[in-house]
């Protein structure tokens, strides 16, 4: 892959998955109420605020998962643990797959080379 087509296609697998891939989450799992499904998962996206206590907030080079509070390996145990309360459950797959996405936006430079690490991915 050219490192052209990398930092044109990491920031757009990001946002979809931040956004449209729990829409497909919510179809498939919470068919019933997937509309609110979605819009809980997105809302879980409120965790990022933790990056506010961090300097410089935002930082490329920077993995989120490990680094920040509410990207803690500590909070990530609890978001297991809320899969398991059928009134948390929504929030937990929600906020287990956007660790999930930070921590994919992680690995790119790993599989394709540590040359292209300076990706524009939030960080
Ligand atoms: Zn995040």
């Amino acid at each position: 892959m050219s490192p052209h087509l990398f930092f044109v296609l990491k920031p757009i697998v990001h946002y979809s998955l931040h956004f449209l891939a729990p829409g497909l989450i919510a179809f498939i799992f919470f068919r019933k109420e997937w509309k609110k499904a979605w819009l809980i998962m997105i809302a879980t996206m409120i965790v990022d605020a933790d990056h506010l206590l961090a300097t410089p907030i935002f930082d490329p080079d920077r993995c989120s998962i490990g680094y920040h509070p509410l990207h803690s390996y500590y909070a990530i145990t609890v978001y297991f643990v809320l899969l398991f309360f059928p009134k948390t459950r929504i929030i937990a797959v929600g906020l287990l797959f956007h660790m999930f996405t930070d921590w994919q936006d992680c690995q790119w430079p790993l599989w394709l080379g540590p040359r292209l690490s300076m990706g524009p991915h939030h960080g």
